[in-house]
């Protein structure tokens, strides 16, 4: 009687932890499918301060007319763009906006290597920052073989893609219908990082006056 009690309470335990198992693997499973991330945003942006996303450590408040505390589509894609911890591609038609600036240097200063293509007219239109990033030591191309370097994607850290029909200008985020996407699925991000790969190397200022 004892040695079918003992089989049975084994038979039982050993049942349960099979079962205990199984439901971790499907719950780690679904941690792991959340780690990859997934958004959307849609533009024009609603108005307010950021400056605590440059500043996230200052304990002086901001007293600027803007509205605090608000997460917008404008604060989420500087914090994506600012989780950069070693690079930034970016291959961007039109950039204006200052606020972008502002967190492109700021990753340069942070020594997160950045690389920039850019449209050869529009990098030098009135208000354009792309000067300003030249000038802090960053590393830009203009496309010199495309009629129109038209993309507006970026490439954090060789994982995210943030990509959509958003030029990195004041007037698209606040004031125009725009998307933006981004995404860590490696089958959408490696195709960028290619297509970003061909375009640095398409437009290497040295090789191209080479072939003149
Ligand atoms: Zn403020």
């Amino acid at each position: 009687m004892s040695v079918l009690w003992t089989v049975k309470v084994v038979g039982l335990g050993a049942a349960a932890l099979t079962l205990s198992l199984e439901l971790l693997g499907r719950l780690f499973g679904r941690l792991k499918q959340r780690r990859t991330l997934n958004e959307v945003l849609f533009f024009p942006s609603d108005m307010a301060c950021v400056e605590h996303i440059f500043t996230p450590t200052t304990t002086h408040s901001c007293f600027c007319p803007l509205p605090h505390g608000v997460e917008t589509s404008f604060s989420r894609l500087l914090r994506h763009i600012l989780s950069a911890s070693s690079s930034l591609d970016l291959c961007i038609f039109s950039f204006s906006n200052m606020d972008l600036c502002r967190a492109v240097l700021l990753l340069h200063s942070k020594g997160v290597t950045v690389r920039v293509v850019s449209d050869k007219n529009y990098s030098a239109i009135t208000g354009s920052q792309i000067g300003v990033l030249r000038k802090a030591g960053i590393c830009v191309r203009c496309d010199v073989v495309s009629v129109c370097m038209h993309h507006k994607f970026a490439v954090v850290d060789s994982r995210l893609l943030i990509t959509g029909s958003l030029n990195w200008t004041l007037t698209a985020v606040q004031s125009n219908a725009e998307n933006v996407l981004l995404t860590e699925e490696p089958d959408l991000v490696q195709p960028f990082i290619k297509e970003f790969h061909r375009l640095w190397v398409l437009n290497d200022p040295t090789q191209y006056y080479q072939n003149q």
